[in-house]
């Protein structure tokens, strides 16, 4: 193997330090930071996923409340769920965990959250913002991308980023921020009607992929030296894997994030930063 491992765990870590002492901060003016999560339905990956959301937030000293809903929950009531969060003083961002059973929208309920309290900053005025350029809380994943490549000093200015995947969670959100002055990226987004991927991703200094399918990007997508981000999280007997051919390409690349520990420990990165900000802005800071 030749690619330099990123490894989103080690970042993760610097980042959660960072957000230890910004609550810290706040708990000695007699502020307690809180994260409130709902969880609809028992789906094991989302389980596992708001699991590890309240252990990172245990660890910055966070409390954390935990709101687990039985699938057939009627909608009203999880809506009714997200107001009383949102007028709770000691809730200062709630995460809703997406995707909700059966298919449901998640719009509707992330439309309702206060946009002061998006943990995973997906509500439409936080999206607007990011649109404009102004600050508010940025979508996770995305965030937890950026940060990854600044803890391994991958500079984005001038570089050609090719982004897999046009989904308002991740793809979408990154292309914008990628394009954002300071980031100073030129980005491209790839989907399903892309002619000849391969073409496109070759030309790659940075190539993003968050497609959900798993394999998806072989050696031939990726240009020699090339920095390869795998956002992909895919269920194998084997366990998890991205939609990166991890070995393969890792010999082609110049660095590569693994699945997992790679892209998973920055969104809960992202949403701890998210978290603690809102929680400053409560505090009138
Ligand atoms: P999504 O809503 O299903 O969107 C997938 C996107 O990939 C779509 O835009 C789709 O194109 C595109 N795509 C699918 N197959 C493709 C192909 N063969 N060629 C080119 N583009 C293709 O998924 P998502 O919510 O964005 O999540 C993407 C992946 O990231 C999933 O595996 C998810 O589990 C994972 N994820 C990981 C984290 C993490 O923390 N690591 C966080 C969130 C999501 P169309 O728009 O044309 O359909």
């Amino acid at each position: 193997m030749t690619a330099r491992v990123l490894s989103g765990k080690e970042a993760a870590a610097a980042v959660e330090a960072e957000v230890a002492e910004r609550v810290a901060a706040l708990a000695a003016r007699g502020k307690t930071v809180g994260l409130a999560t709902i969880l609809v339905g028992e789906d094991p990956a989302s389980q596992v996923y708001v699991r590890g959301k309240h252990r990172a937030a245990t660890r910055t000293g966070m409390r954390s409340f935990d709101h687990v809903l039985a699938a057939e929950t009627p909608p009203a009531e999880v809506a009714r769920l997200i107001d009383e969060l949102n007028a709770d003083p000691a809730v200062d961002a709630v995460l809703l965990q997406i995707p909700l059973p059966g298919g449901i929208d998640p719009l509707p309920f992330v439309e309702r959250l206060d946009p002061g309290k998006d943990a995973d900053g997906l509500h439409p005025v936080n999206l607007g913002r990011l649109l404009l350029g102004r600050p508010g809380l940025r979508p996770a994943t995305p965030s937890g991308v950026l940060r990854l490549l600044d803890h391994y000093a991958v500079d984005t200015r001038g570089a050609f980023v090719v982004v897999v995947g046009r989904s308002f969670l991740v793809g979408r959100p990154l292309a914008v921020l990628l394009g954002l002055k300071g980031r100073d990226a030129t980005v491209a987004v790839a989907h399903t009607a892309t002619a000849n991927l391969a073409r496109l991703t070759r030309q790659a200094d940075i190539l993003v992929v968050a497609a959900g399918r798993q394999g998806l990007i072989g050696p031939e997508h990726v240009r020699p030296g090339a920095v390869v981000i795998d956002v992909g999280i895919n269920r194998t007997p084997e366990g998890l894997a991205g939609d990166v051919d991890f070995a393969a390409v890792a010999e082609v690349a110049g660095a590569i994030t693994p699945v997992p520990g790679g892209v998973g420990p920055m969104t809960i990165a992202g949403l701890l930063e998210n978290t603690v900000a809102a929680a400053e802005a409560h505090a009138g800071r």
